[in-house]
């Protein structure tokens, strides 16, 4: 405070003269509380304007772009929280369940790309929820591929009465969160992967297979040959039938679907009964074994213990217990 008194006289701003007044004092205090008073609001300026770059350099929306959609799994390591935003039965046991992605900070609506996952085409995510005081994780693959439904992603699960996690889902109600992690898995779609792939797969089994046939007939430089083998038990366990109906009449050839029922009806022109030796020979892509062809496969342990002893039967390699990129039978 002596500075600042010091300070108060060298400045003029009390008359020397009338230091030892008692008026001189009285206007040596009020000029010394003005002056202390100033000086604490310039520094508080100067820290206010130093910690200010700081601020802005800590949001995160310096960081989106506004021309690429943000992509949520790879960045976070943890699981994240996805909220129901709509849920419809497609089967007696089987929905459809779409979730929201969740914005990061700073994202505007309307100046940013929503969303998306950022899952590479062939990959899965895991869902985990608390069951019974365990924590219980399963694979899920996407339907939708990045920006198909802004802002949202597809999952169409069958549900297991004595399940955990399908059960788990099957009882969500939308505006409920689950927690989702990844890109898992090995495989990781590109046009230059194969000539042609024979797909197989059996009820929910279906959502690799779907999810590459899209992103391949998205991208007109993609000359892969498809051919699709879906076995299910009832005609009306077909999943998402219209929409591959739909890719194999736009294909231009390049995509076939064939689906066997294990209880055909009257009529039916597909395969009956199980996934035969036979049919997998008549479908199978021009080239066959030894090309630069893969086999794709999906489904429940029985079949896929059946399809290896066909495949094993035309001459192909047997799968590993953990399939990798470059084998020619791939088991998700
Ligand atoms: C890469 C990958 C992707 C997958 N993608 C999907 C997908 O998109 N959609 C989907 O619905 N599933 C998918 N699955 C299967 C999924 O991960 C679970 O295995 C399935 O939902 C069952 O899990 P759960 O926790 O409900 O049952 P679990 O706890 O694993 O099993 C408990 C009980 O449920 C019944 N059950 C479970 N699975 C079967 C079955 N296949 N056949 C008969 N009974 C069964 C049995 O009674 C079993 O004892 C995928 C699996 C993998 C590996």
């Amino acid at each position: 405070m002596d500075t600042v008194k010091q300070l108060v006289v060298k400045s003029g701003l009390v008359d020397v003269k009338y230091l030892n007044t008692p008026e001189g004092e009285m206007y040596l205090q009020i000029a010394v509380a003005s002056v202390a008073v100033g000086i604490a609001l310039a520094l508080y300026l100067a820290t206010a304007a130093k910690s200010e770059p700081k601020k802005i350099l800590e949001t995160p929306e310096l960081t989106l772009s506004t021309t690429e959609a943000h992509a949520m799994l790879p960045t976070i390591t943890d699981w994240h929280r996805m909220k129901l935003v709509d849920k419809t039965a497609l089967s007696h046991n089987t929905n459809l369940y779409v979730f929201e992605i969740p914005r990061p900070t700073g994202h505007v609506k309307g100046i940013h790309p929503e969303p998306v996952l950022g899952l590479p085409i062939g990959q899965h995510i895991s869902v985990s929820a608390e069951i019974d005081g365990k924590n219980i994780v399963r694979s899920y693959t996407p339907t939708t591929l990045d920006g198909e439904d802004p802002g949202r992603f597809h999952l169409l699960v069958k549900a297991y009465e004595q399940g955990n996690i399908s059960r788990y889902l099957s009882l969500l109600t939308v505006g409920q969160e689950v927690k989702v992690k990844g890109p898992k898995g090995k495989f990781v779609y590109n046009r230059d992967l194969a000539d042609h792939f024979l797909m197989i797969a059996g009820g929910t089994g279906i959502t690799p297979m779907y999810q590459i046939i899209k992103a391949s007939l998205a991208d007109e430089e993609d000359k892969t040959q498809m051919r699709l083998i879906y076995a299910n038990v009832n005609e009306d366990d077909i999943l998402l039938r219209k929409e591959l109906d739909d890719l194999q009449a736009r294909s231009n050839g390049r995509f076939q679907v064939y689906y066997v029922l294990n209880n055909a009806p009257a009529g039916w022109t597909g395969g009956q009964g199980f996934i035969t030796h036979e049919m997998i020979k008549s479908h199978m892509p021009a080239g066959g074994v030894g090309s630069k062809g893969k086999v794709l496969m999906c489904g429940p342990p029985p079949m896929m213990n059946a399809m290896k002893g066909h495949l094993d039967g035309l001459g192909y390699p047997k799968p590993n217990t953990i399939s990798k990129l470059d084998d020619q039978v791939f088991l998700f």
